[in-house]
């Protein structure tokens, strides 16, 4: 009913346009981690000006170039050298193409993603969930936040908690909207301080929900 219901009231987010390429899913995840998403644009669109987005490229480019692309999204010194450290494992242990990786059950395909430095769950999860179709939910800020305001998981659920109780929740089809919609919900309503209870599409169905009263 949930789900119903914010796909009836919220348009999806644009992050559907990180899923062609798996190699810039990748990076425009890492690029994503601490920042919001208009410097995460920002940094991405100075990094495609002045790169082609592939490993080949990215591991052998100029460090202080890419951190001067990457300036605007923050930790650009630490997220310079993850894509570059990526870049490179992506190119000796998978000749440049992570399709190999992508196309293992989603368990050892996770692993995997898991074992390049400064990849963690959630970039995973995005690479599969966007670039591969995999049947997993990435759990950002947003969903963490709204999925425990709206006790589809306990309050102190860890990420694969939480991953799992949604997953468990909704079906697999259902899997992409229920991560776009959530971080939908939490960017208009179900904000970090005073989310609005009172014009929130799924208030009746909420039990932290506070009609009339704005959250402190
Ligand atoms: S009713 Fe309030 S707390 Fe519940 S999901 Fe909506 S904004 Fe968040």
């Amino acid at each position: 009913m949930i789900l119903k219901k914010l796909k009836c009231s919220l348009a999806l987010p644009e992050l559907v346009k990180i899923t062609q390429d798996p190699f810039r899913t990748l990076i425009m995840t890492i690029i994503s981690q601490n920042t919001n998403d208009d410097n995460t644009e920002r940094a991405f669109d100075n990094l495609s000006k002045r790169f082609q987005i592939t490993p080949q490229v990215l591991a052998t480019a100029e460090k202080s170039q890419i951190e001067e692309c990457l300036y605007t999204g923050g930790l650009y010194k630490n997220k310079t050298k993850t894509i570059q450290s990526a870049s490179k494992v992506i190119l000796e242990k998978y000749q440049g193409n992570i399709s190999s990786i992508l196309s293992l059950p989603l368990n050892d395909a996770r692993e995997k993603l898991m074992e390049i430095d400064g990849v963690g769950p959630k970039t995973s999860d995005v690479v599969l969930l966007f670039s591969a179709n995999k049947p997993t939910i990435p759990i950002d800020t947003h969903v963490a936040r709204v999925s425990k305001r709206l006790v589809l998981t306990p309050e102190k659920s860890n990420y694969e908690k939480i991953r799992s109780n949604l997953q468990f929740l909704f079906e697999e089809k259902d899997y992409l909207s229920v991560h776009l919609l959530l971080i939908a919900l939490g960017r208009k309503y179900c904000r970090s301080h005073r989310p609005l209870c009172v014009p929130c599409p799924v208030s009746t169905y909420c039990p932290s929900s506070k009609q009339g009263i704005q959250h402190g």
